[in-house]
């Protein structure tokens, strides 16, 4: 008996190009040839390339490169809104720095990323600034490196260096004055709790003031110019904590928006022993100081902390 052929019905480039959209909206991060491939393992080499090129002349997706792999990426509408008028490669780059976020890029990133030329990427960058779409922002982690973010961004704290920090510089005076202020109202509430009670228990649980207290103190005393957190004060705290001066306590508490459902108290107290001379001098706290001796790579003669503390 004869057997029946089936007819294969050839599946059309569009019908691929389709397919193609699909990974790529599956995917937003993006998506390499090896996934198109085993996928799609009906569509050839040529096929793919005709498709990739007809998506990147249309604007639908962006090329980029991720360590040694290309990578198609479906282009987000908004983007291309946004840098209407500029022409692909400004919205490759627009996109890049958008995928950034608030931590913002650096220029070589988005250079390896889009893998334009350094003087294509500054002509770039200069367009998108002066558009007001992007700004640079110069990041404490390094004195020399800026990183680029969406004009209407607020950098993230890792980017500014928080409350601590204006135009890069770490402001110790600012930190002494808040770790003084936070200190001298634990010790007023202390003084108060011994007042108002006479048994110690009573007294050493009176003295205990919850972190939002301290908060609001230092909130309105109007010290600081940036609005602090309730996290900026923690870490004022913690530092007194390491200095002996204060203990922290946990009790369950309402469940809070950070989820840990504690609520943190803090009080002063008085240092079971004085500070060592040798914590009080950079050695003490040295992460290399099993590797430091004369003639060797780090020593006390070069010692570039040791040199800064004997001229205090
Ligand atoms: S001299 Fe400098 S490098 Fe050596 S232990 Fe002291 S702080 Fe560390």
């Amino acid at each position: 008996m004869a057997t029946a052929a089936v007819k294969e019905e050839p599946i059309e480039e569009v019908d691929f190009e389709t397919r193609f959209i699909m990974l790529c909206q599956a995917s937003p991060e993006g998506i390499t040839d090896n996934v198109i491939q085993k996928e799609l393992p009906q569509c050839d080499t040529k096929q793919r390339m005709t498709i990739v090129n007809r998506l990147l002349s249309m604007g639908k997706i962006d090329l980029l490169k991720s360590g040694s792999k290309l990578l198609y990426r479906l282009k987000d509408p908004d983007s291309a809104r946004q840098v209407k008028g500029g022409d692909n490669q400004e919205k490759l780059v627009y996109q890049i720095i958008k995928d950034a976020g608030n931590k913002g890029i650096w220029i070589r990133d988005i250079r390896f990323k889009c893998n334009l030329l350094l003087t294509q990427v500054n002509k770039i960058l200069k367009n998108l600034e002066t558009k007001k779409l992007i700004k640079a922002v110069k990041s404490v982690a390094a004195s020399k490196k800026k990183v680029y973010m969406l004009y209407n961004l607020e950098p993230d704290r890792s980017v500014t260096g928080g409350a601590w920090y204006s135009d890069q510089d770490f402001e110790s005076e600012f930190v002494e004055v808040l770790n003084q202020q936070c200190f001298k109202y634990l010790e007023q509430r202390a003084a108060a709790a011994r007042e108002a009670k006479s048994d110690p228990i009573a007294q050493r649980n009176a003295s205990f003031t919850p972190l939002e207290d301290v908060w609001k103190y230092i909130s309105d005393l109007g010290i600081s110019k940036v609005q602090l957190s309730k996290e900026d004060i923690e870490t004022i705290l913690n530092t007194l904590i390491y200095d002996g001066k204060v203990e922290r306590s946990l009790v369950a508490g309402q469940a809070t928006a950070s989820g840990d459902g504690y609520v943190k108290l803090y009080r002063s107290v008085q240092p079971l022993i004085p500070t060592t001379g040798l914590m009080r001098m950079p050695c003490g706290a040295c992460p290399v100081f099993d590797q430091c001796y004369e003639g060797g790579a780090v020593s006390p003669t070069t010692c570039v902390y040791m040199k800064e503390w004997l001229e205090i």
